[in-house]
């Protein structure tokens, strides 16, 4: 199958809905009755992973591809570089988006499209709309421009408000099974079968991260070392240990990540000022650029304050789904495990259920604390020292 939608392994339900609607909305711009498959307004959900962006993202291609879609042409090409002259990427980068930025941004929207087919905003995470924001989203989705669309991502239907929501068509991707998962980074990405399936368990239906698990070696070792804590935590100094050095592998590994986005911004912020160039009027924009540059580098560090935040929480998670998957085994359930057997057996026969989910429940108070903004060493440590109580 070729086309924008096969990046979305066990989504067939959501593919299928929006081949109809995309196929609707040709129909509409040749003035065809078109039976209601399409709407000028989506909520995407799923959980993270699932690939609920990558899903808005295909449907954007083939709303504004002549052939609904092809993957092949320059409209489809530009939509996935994020270049398209009709398409509006917003991705807040902060904590929240604020209602200054959404009023610029409907604005923006009304306008016509260049391309003559639609106008499309991508609103990723439009959960992180202030109220003030969400309401002068609301405004823009009950009178909407004629040719505009909006599709809003949100990790579920309930993080929007009921007014914004009642007026979207939800798509629901759903968590892909482990054998959809490890079929694509086989297929797609040459890995080998029992390796990608390893690392699809692991990454719990999360396809991106199940990739960087089975292909890039330092992701893999941050992992391990996260899951050696439930060994390490024997007695009081090797639980700060292992608190110490949780904290530290989620910091290099926010570092690692926002480093990477931080600099080309920075590049792509001098060259849109002509940096290095001379003459008349290049003192002043030189000078635009100073508070342009701080800026970017504010939105930067609260970027890296979110990575940082996340990135933890992942390796808690990680390290609650081990625990998950001892306690699964304690009780001898049929479920599918996240972690070789191998590498829960001894923890499992040697502890009971109940300080297993004692020990679970210490996780999720630390990611409790840590929302909280408590430090993240201290959270980190008071769970160390209860996982070692056990
Ligand atoms: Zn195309």
């Amino acid at each position: 199958m070729t086309g924008v939608f096969t990046d979305l392994p066990g989504q067939d339900a959501v593919v299928a809905q929006l081949r109809r609607a995309a196929a609707g909305a040709a129909a509409l711009l040749a003035g065809q009755r078109t039976g209601g498959a399409m709407t000028h307004a989506w909520l995407f959900t799923g959980p993270p992973g699932s690939g609920r962006s990558v899903a808005a993202r295909a449907f954007a291609a083939a709303l504004l591809c002549d052939e609904g879609g092809c993957n092949e042409c320059n409209s489809c090409r530009q939509v996935f570089a994020g270049t398209h002259a009709d398409l509006l990427l917003i991705r807040p980068e902060g904590l929240s988006y604020g209602v200054k930025q959404t009023r610029d941004l409907v604005l923006r929207a009304a306008g016509k499209p260049t391309g003559g087919r639609w106008h499309v905003v991508l609103f990723e995470d439009a959960d992180r709309c202030t109220e003030q924001a969400a309401n002068a989203l609301l405004k823009a989705i009950e009178e909407p421009a004629p040719r505009t669309v909006w599709l809003l991502c949100a990790p579920s239907a309930e993080d929007l408000v009921p007014t914004i929501r009642s007026r979207c068509r939800v798509v629901t991707l759903v968590v892909p099974s482990s054998d959809a998962v490890a079929q694509v980074l086989t297929d797609r990405d040459g890995i080998e079968p029992a390796r990608a399936l390893a690392a699809a368990r692991a990454a719990q239906g999360h396809i991106g991260r199940a990739r960087r698990l089975a292909t890039d070696a330092s992701a893999a070792k941050r992992r391990a070392d996260v899951l050696r804590v439930p060994s390490a935590v024997t007695s009081l100094g090797p639980a700060l240990t292992a608190a110490a050095s949780l904290v530290r592998t989620a910091e290099e590994e926010a570092k690692a990540v926002t480093e990477e986005l931080d600099e080309p911004e920075r590049e792509a912020l001098r060259r849109a000022f002509g940096e290095g160039s001379s003459g008349k009027g290049v003192a002043k924009a030189m000078r635009g650029m100073a508070g342009a540059m701080k800026d970017l580098e504010d939105r930067q560090k609260s970027r890296a304050t979110r990575v940082k935040r996340d990135t933890l929480d992942q390796a808690l998670l990680e390290l609650a789904l081990f625990y998950r998957d001892i306690l699964m085994m304690q009780l001898g359930a049929d479920t599918e495990l996240a972690n070789p057997e191998s590498d829960l057996r001894k923890l499992a026969s040697s502890s009971t259920p109940e300080a297993t989910l004692r020990r679970l429940q210490a996780i999720m108070h630390c990611r409790e604390l840590l929302t909280l903004n408590v430090a993240p060493l201290l959270a980190v440590e008071e769970m160390a020292l209860s996982l070692a109580e056990g």
